[in-house]
């Protein structure tokens, strides 16, 4: 899948990426099973097949209802993950066959900011060791430096340097992710994850967190992979956007195209039903019926159960994820149809 048509090699390049997991058995399971009841561990399909290319300092949302699989592509491009299948290529380099200390060094390169900031801070700490640390025990800066680096990493996120030696618990929702932030920021990173990383915060704060996620870009030549569940947070930050549904992209294209135009039906039903930044107390249609379980998603299309505009052949197999012109992909039979329609 091409993301955007730029002749520079991508930065990050995931191919043909899958992850399955093994649910197993919980204490009801398990003591069913041993009086003799068929039942065992099932596979559950997180990522199916996900190809995605980003450029430097692209800004790519990936959006989807939860259970979509988002967060565990977020995590395998973080190295946090390993995939069931696929590749993943930094700089044009399979991560998977990088010596170790390059291996090493891309793993530094590639930061992820997670939802839940107070979580992800360690209690114990001051706020000057959360930040400050890990750039000196990387060889990034020397330990006589960390005190000027802290104070200009924590300036560049809103952070008032006076405030260093005190510990999360001392600083409110936004500023805790602030802290995560310069954490993620003090290694010198290229490309950031964010996995749901305004959904904790109030609106208001959600909004001054998305602006200085956008004045980083420029002032470190980011590279942001955003994951989300709300459409008018991936909205507000993208340029271009991929929507997973059930471990697929469904649908790939320019963010400004894909909110005036949407081509696949679930975008559709999604662009109905989230509530965006600008229009929060609007009321949207649900999109019927419920995400299948990723235990036993449905054959074909996996959206067929819920598509508005299902017909004969989506139960039967799935559709391929197709260019259809520009940086837009899009995978529904529909577009098999109109194509040949087209000539
Ligand atoms: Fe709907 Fe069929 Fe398109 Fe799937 S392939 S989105 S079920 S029309």
């Amino acid at each position: 899948m091409i993301v955007a048509q730029n002749p520079s090699p991508p930065i990050l390049e995931l191919r043909g990426i899958s992850k399955r997991f093994l649910k197993e058995l919980d204490f009801a399971g398990r003591m069913a099973e041993r009086l003799g009841a068929d039942i065992h561990e099932e596979l559950v399909h997180a990522v199916d097949n996900v190809s995605l290319k980003i450029q430097q300092g692209q800004v790519v949302g990936l959006a989807g209802e939860s259970g979509c699989g988002k967060s565990t592509l977020g995590r395998i491009v973080a190295g946090i993950l390993d995939p069931s299948e696929g590749q993943v290529f930094y700089r044009g380099q399979d991560v998977a066959l990088m010596p170790a200390a390059q291996a090493q060094a891309t793993a530094l390169k590639i930061q992820m900011i997670f939802q839940d900031p107070f979580a992800s801070l360690n209690p114990r700490m001051r706020v000057q060791d959360i930040i400050g640390e890990a750039p000196v025990v990387h060889g990034i800066i020397s330990r006589k430096e960390r005190e000027d680096y802290l104070d200009e990493i924590m300036l560049s996120c809103g952070l008032d340097p006076s405030y260093k030696r005190r510990y999360p618990h001392q600083f409110s929702g936004g500023q805790r992710q602030r802290i995560g932030i310069a954490r993620a920021l003090a290694v010198k990173p290229e490309f950031i994850v964010c996995d749901e990383s305004v959904a904790a915060l109030d609106v208001s704060i959600q909004a001054q967190i998305l602006n200085l996620f956008i004045e980083l870009r420029e002032k470190f030549n980011l590279t942001y992979l955003f994951i989300s569940h709300d459409l008018g947070v991936i909205e507000h930050i993208s340029d271009h956007i991929a929507i997973m549904y059930l471990g697929r992209i469904v649908e790939s294209a320019p963010s400004e195209a894909l909110f005036e135009n949407p081509n696949h039906p679930y975008t559709d039903a999604l662009l109905r039903e989230v509530p965006r930044l600008e229009n929060r107390h609007a009321e949207f249609a649900p999109i019927r019926g419920e995400v299948p379980s990723p235990l036993a998603p449905p054959a074909g299309c996996h959206f067929h159960p819920r598509c508005p505009r299902a017909f004969d052949p989506c139960a039967k197999s799935a559709p391929q994820l197709v260019t259809l012109g520009g940086e837009r992909q899009s995978a529904c039979f529909l577009n098999d149809i109109s194509m040949s329609k087209n000539g």
